[in-house]
C-alpha cells in the first residue's frame, strides 16, 4: 500500500533469516507475536509506516508480512531485488540482466512470488565492502531497468556506509532518475562530508542503524545531522533503526522499535536539531519519496 499520513519507519525487516550465512540463530528473525506487538506499539506512538526492505535471499516472506500487517494495523511497503554478493543466488550468474529486470517488474506489476502482493520498491540492493562486485553490478542494472519500466523507488545497502559514491555514479552513468533513489546505511560513516557530497548529488540518504551504536555511537548521529542542517539538506534524510535480530526485539532485552522514538529523536532535540527537520524525516521526507496518498 502506497504511505498514509504518519510516522514512517524507511528501513527494516519484519521477517528475515540471514543464518546460512552469519551461522546463528539470532539472524533468523521470525517472531510473530513479538513484532505485531512492538508494530503495535509504535502504531500508537503514530507511526503508520513500514518500510520493508527484504528481498530475495533473505527469506523473503510476503504473505508472513502481510499477516503482521493486518495484526498491527501498519502499513508495510513490500520490496524485491536481491542483496549483497554474499546472499546472491546462483542464477544471478546464468540470467541476463533483462531477465532479472524482469522478474523485479513480475513482483511490482503482479505479484511477489505468485502472490497477489506487490512490490512497491527495489531494495535493499547492496555492495559489499569498499566494491561492488560483478554480480552485484548486474542486479544494480537490473534495478535500473526495471526502476525505468516501473518508476518505482530504489533503496540500497552500503556495507558499513561504503561505496556509496560509487553507486551513485553508477546510477548517473545508468541515467537513473536520482530523485528515486535512497543510499542506505550513511550514518555508518561517520562522516559528514561524505554524506553531503551524496546529499548533492540529489539522491536521498538514510540514517537507518540507529541505536547500533557498536557500529556508531548515536550521538555521532546526532552531530552528523546537525551539520546536514545547518548545510540545508533536511528534504532528503529517512530515519530508521534496520532491525534484524531476535536480540534486537524487546523480549530479548534488545532496544525494540520503539527506541528511535523514545530515545533517539529526544536526543537530537536535546542536541539542538530543530523540530521542523525532525518531522521532516519522521513523517514529510518518506512521503515525498514513496508512492504516498
Ligand atoms: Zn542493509
Amino acid at each position: 500500500m502506497p504511505l498514509v499520513e504518519g510516522i514512517t519507519y524507511a528501513h527494516e525487516h519484519t521477517t528475515i533469516d540471514l543464518s546460512s550465512l552469519k551461522h546463528t540463530e539470532d539472524t533468523n528473525l521470525n517472531c510473530f507475536e513479538e513484532t505485531v506487538k512492538e508494530y503495535k506499539k509504535l502504531y500508537e506512538k503514530g507511526v503508520r509506516n513500514v518500510v520493508d526492505v527484504t528481498v530475495r535471499g533473505m527469506k523473503r516472506n510476503p504473505e508472513y508480512v502481510q499477516r503482521v500487517a493486518e495484526a498491527s494495523g501498519m502499513n508495510i511497503l513490500q520490496s524485491t531485488g536481491w542483496y549483497q554478493d554474499k546472499f546472491l543466488p546462483e542464477y544471478i550468474y546464468e540470467k541476463s540482466v533483462e531477465e532479472l529486470a524482469q522478474m523485479m517488474i513480475d513482483d511490482i506489476q503482479k505479484g511477489i512470488d505468485g502472490t497477489s502482493i506487490k512490490a512497491e520498491l527495489i531494495g535493499e540492493i547492496g555492495t559489499s565492502k569498499n566494491e561492488m562486485t560483478e554480480r552485484e553490478r548486474k542486479v544494480f542494472e537490473a534495478a535500473v531497468f526495471a526502476q525505468k519500466e516501473t518508476g518505482v523507488p530504489i533503496t540500497t545497502h552500503t556495507t558499513l556506509g561504503t561505496y556509496g559514491k560509487e553507486q551513485v555514479e553508477f546510477f548517473k552513468e545508468q541515467g537513473a532518475d536520482l530523485s528515486k533513489i535512497v543510499i542506505g546505511h550513511v550514518d555508518l560513516t561517520g562522516d559528514t562530508q561524505y554524506v553531503l557530497d551524496l546529499l548533492k548529488e540529489g539522491v536521498y540518504v538514510e540514517f537507518d542503524t540507529v541505536g547500533k551504536e557498536n557500529y556508531m555511537p548515536d550521538a555521532t548521529r546526532l552531530e552528523m545531522l546537525k551539520s546536514i542542517e545547518k548545510a540545508g539538506y533536511t528534504d532528503k534524510v529517512f530515519l530508521s533503526m534496520d532491525i534484524t535480530r531476535r536480540s534486537h526485539l524487546e523480549y530479548k532485552d534488545g532496544l525494540g522499535y520503539s527506541f528511535l522514538l523514545d530515545s533517539f529523536i529526544p536526543l537530537l532535540r536535546e542536541g539542538g536539531l530543530s523540530e521542523g527537520f525532525i518531522q521532516k524525516m519522521l513523517v514529510h521526507n518518506p512521503r515525498a519519496f514513496y508512492p504516498s496518498y
